[in-house]
């Protein structure tokens, strides 16, 4: 049986810290905040994922109060996304997902988060869709105060 689930996530952007999105690091004046790397991007498809679990999401599994999270790299929230699906006998058929910000330009780097995501879920980058936009300089993202992310992932189940 084929399952899909959906993730959306933002955090705000702020100065003094490491923009990292889909699992590469991208020189930029301001990064996301957040208790973990805040990586939006690998955040919405973890929830894509457990979702199409019927689980909850990301927070219930890494609590942003656990000080084992603080920093802590979010490939490790998709590896554990992914062995939830294994634990199941189950298997990700594809991904896909958006980025949604005004800056910087994530184009020249597509192709590096979708080999880091498709490691992290034992994946061929090929299943997995990257693609970004502006929100058109309208609300809080347009103002660049923001990255939010939103991503689906289909999973295969066994009845
Ligand atoms: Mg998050």
């Amino acid at each position: 049986m084929t399952h899909v689930g959906i993730g959306y996530d933002v955090h705000q952007l702020v100065e003094g810290r490491k923009l990292i999105l889909g699992g590469v690091e991208i020189a930029h004046t301001k990064g996301l905040d957040g208790h973990s790397d805040a990586d939006v991007l690998m955040h919405a498809i973890c929830d894509a994922v457990l979702g199409a679990l019927g689980e909850r999401d990301i927070g219930t599994f890494f609590p942003n109060t656990d000080p084992r999270w603080h920093n802590a790299p979010s490939k490790i929230f998709l590896q554990e996304a992914a062995r939830q699906v294994s634990f199941r006998g189950g298997k990700i058929i594809n991904i896909d997902a958006t980025l949604i910000g005004e800056e910087p330009k994530i184009k020249p780097h597509i192709d590096g988060m979708k080999f880091q995501i498709a490691e992290a879920l034992g994946l061929n980058p090929s299943r997995v869709g990257v693609k970004a936009t502006t929100n058109e300089r309208m609300g809080f993202i347009g103002r660049g105060e923001g990255i939010a992310a939103m991503a689906v992932a289909s999973v295969d189940l066994p009845e």
